[in-house]
């Protein structure tokens, strides 16, 4: 792939499937990179988007909230989150024969991510025949294998739809306590907008990339133009919508914070449409080929049923190193399925000797990157920008990313890249620059692309205050560390289910997982009423067998992340020593909760009056 300016060292080979490259020259050139950008203060770098903050928050997408009067009812279930795990959730509860249920979200319509995300150029970076749940049910198939946010959006809605699930839903409204009334044996769920109503069974799917976070620059609040983070983006500010057409910025002097797997979607929008845009850039993202392309008709026709599980199953498969003979879905994931283990860990994670097994690993890595590289080289005209674009490090130390429109952005005149990395990201921001060395580059408008809380639900952070049986709050329950039943429950929590990565499964494709969680809790739910349980509460000594499988099963990915430049996947540079998902993969963990269910592990978490453990 000889490129304008193909460079011929030792870490650059002009073939980059042959190896024809140093190892040692590249982890000195990988430890170096990541030294360059560490910062001893890791996460507290950041801040929310709260407090004096709060604008950032705010939703520009609803109308201004209609009024309505305190909900004191009671309902069967609350599900906490509308988004697809919350849609899931509701879906999978009323085909298992459930009426009374509420869906509180905080958005104005239902949606989650695809609520909140709606910047110019969105698209899910999955497959949409596999991302998009419960095709099948209502009826579609997306119109590109790449969806974009609005349809993905509209589907959202249409799940919505099809389960009935807008009929006692609460929008524009946030959960501030769930408290267990033991005597009624149900939850006292309370919100912002004064409701005090009851559930039999809550639960929470709040998402884990939800809270909007920003830099903790210099100056941040001094700054005098116009501002806003990408998942609230103001189209009355930038005009067009997320399909482009940023007309009111033709004017405008642009900064754009942030290269992540975000940035990536919006920059070729920004480039095309502001009076120039300045990109601000600490550590750059690998950018493989895209290849969008609308969905052949004949193809949609062809589809039987059952196809779409299938299509995911392969995918789950492929993507976590299990065996499978075909590629269903055929993209850059697929194609870089090995190098994903170092993430999400496969079922056949184990069968390699370990030194062989890294060995193999290291390699793949290093050619996949230089092909990354190269393809910079390839794309972007003038050296400079080139090498300023190359990412130096492992492939899963960071969310690859994919597009065909990015790297070709910094070709043009009225688009520059301002590299960020030796001053640890953006110094200081004034009352109309955003300054980095000696240069303050005045702009009217400042976008963070700066990404969001990882991984911590309001329940586990403690803004959700959750109190149990005996009135014992979840945050000292936990105090050793999380406990649960499968990711599920927790003892003395009863009726209460967790969905999330939480010592269950995780997956680049986490809709996939989600559906599978939302099945589960949809099954234990049924057979609770069927059975005409007291509640659903997690025995302690099978709650201590699974928190044990945990620990034991844990992928020791430490020492892979720990030379990791830093980002959210090893928590900026200080990596957790241990991980709370479940380490033989997803696809044993579905098989587990499969055969859980068959083989009577409903016993472990049903209790009823004559068995009550209290
Ligand atoms: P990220 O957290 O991935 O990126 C944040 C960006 O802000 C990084 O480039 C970071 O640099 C940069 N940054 C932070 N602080 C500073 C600073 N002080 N100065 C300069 N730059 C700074 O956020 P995104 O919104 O891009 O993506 C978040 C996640 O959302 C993705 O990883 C993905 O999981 C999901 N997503 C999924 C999509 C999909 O299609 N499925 C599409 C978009 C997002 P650095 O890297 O150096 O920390």
């Amino acid at each position: 792939m000889p490129g304008p300016h193909s460079s011929s060292d030792a870490t650059s080979p002009t073939d980059p499937s042959e190896p024809g490259f140093d190892p040692e020259v590249l982890r000195a050139r990988y430890r170096a990179e990541r030294d360059r950008r560490i910062r001893p203060e890791g996460g507290s770098q950041y801040q929310q988007a709260t407090g004096r903050f709060g604008y950032y928050d705010e939703d520009p997408y609803a109308e201004a909230a209609p009024p309505r009067e305190p909900l004191h009812d009671r309902v069967e279930v609350v599900v906490i989150g509308g988004g697809f795990g919350g849609l899931l959730a509701g879906a999978r509860l009323r085909q298992a024969g459930v009426d009374s249920i509420r869906v509180i979200e905080k958005g104005g319509d239902f949606g989650g991510t695809w609520y909140w995300n709606r910047y110019p150029g969105i698209h899910c970076d999955i497959e949409s025949y596999i991302y998009l749940p419960l095709l099948e049910e209502v009826g579609y198939v997306p119109k590109w294998k790449y969806a974009p946010g609005e349809e993905i959006r509209q589907h959202a809605r249409a799940i919505g739809r099809t389960f009935d699930l807008y009929r006692d839903a609460v929008f524009r409204t946030r959960v501030t306590a769930l408290r267990w009334d033991e005597d009624a044996s149900e939850w006292l769920v309370t919100t912002d907008r004064g409701d005090r109503m009851r559930a039999r069974y809550v639960v929470t799917a709040s998402g884990t990339l939800s809270e909007a976070k920003l830099p903790g620059i210099a100056g941040i609040e001094t700054f005098q133009g116009h501002t806003f983070h990408t998942s609230r983006w103001d189209y009355a500010y930038t005009g067009g919508d997320a399909g482009g057409n940023l007309h009111k910025l033709a004017d405008k002097r642009v900064a754009l914070i942030g290269t992540g797997a975000t940035a990536i979607q919006c920059v070729p929008h920004l480039g095309a449409d502001a009076h120039h845009l300045y990109v601000f850039q600490r550590t750059p993202s690998s950018v493989d080929v895209r290849g969008n392309r609308p969905t052949d008709p004949d193809w949609a026709a062809s589809l039987s049923p059952g196809w779409q599980q299938r299509r995911r199953d392969n995918f789950l498969a492929l993507v976590t190193g299990g065996r499978v003979t075909e590629d269903l879905v055929d993209d850059g994931w697929t194609s870089s399925a090995r190098l994903q283990q170092k993430l999400i860990p496969s079922d056949g994670y184990r069968a390699l000797p370990p030194e062989e097994r890294e060995r193999a690993y290291e390699m793949a890595d290093f050619q996949k990157m230089n092909e990354i590289r190269a393809r910079v080289d390839a794309l972007v005209t003038d050296p400079r920008t080139a090498e300023l674009l190359k990412p130096w490090y492992r492939y899963m130390c960071k969310r690859p990313t994919f597009s065909d429109s990015y790297l070709e952005t910094f070709n043009r005149t009225d688009v520059t890249l301002v590299d960020t990395a030796d001053s640890h990201g953006v110094e200081r921001i004034t009352e109309h620059a955003v300054v980095v060395g000696d240069t303050a580059y005045e702009v009217d408008c400042i976008i963070f692309g700066t990404g969001f809380e990882v991984g911590r639900s309001g329940i586990t952070s403690g803004r959700l205050p959750v109190h149990g049986r005996g009135g014992v709050a979840l945050t000292d329950a936990w105090q050793e560390g999380p406990r649960t039943l499968h990711g599920f429950y927790s003892h003395d929590f009863p009726n209460l289910f967790q969905l999330g990565p939480l010592q269950n499964a995780s997956a680049v494709n986490f809709v996939h997982v989600l559906d599978e969680q939302a099945t589960h809790v949809a099954e234990v739910v049924a057979e609770a009423r069927a059975t005409q349980a007291r509640y659903v509460d997690p025995a302690p000594e099978a709650e201590a067998a699974w928190v044990d499988t945990i620990r034991e099963k844990a992928a020791d990915l430490y020492a892979f992340q720990a030379e990791c430049t830093p980002g959210y996947y090893n928590n900026e540079g200080m990596p957790r020593k241990r991980s709370e998902a479940y380490g033989d993969g997803p696809v044993a963990f579905h098989a587990l909760l499969r055969e859980w269910r068959a083989n009577g592990g409903m016993s472990e978490v049903l209790v009823d009056a004559e068995r009550d453990r209290a």
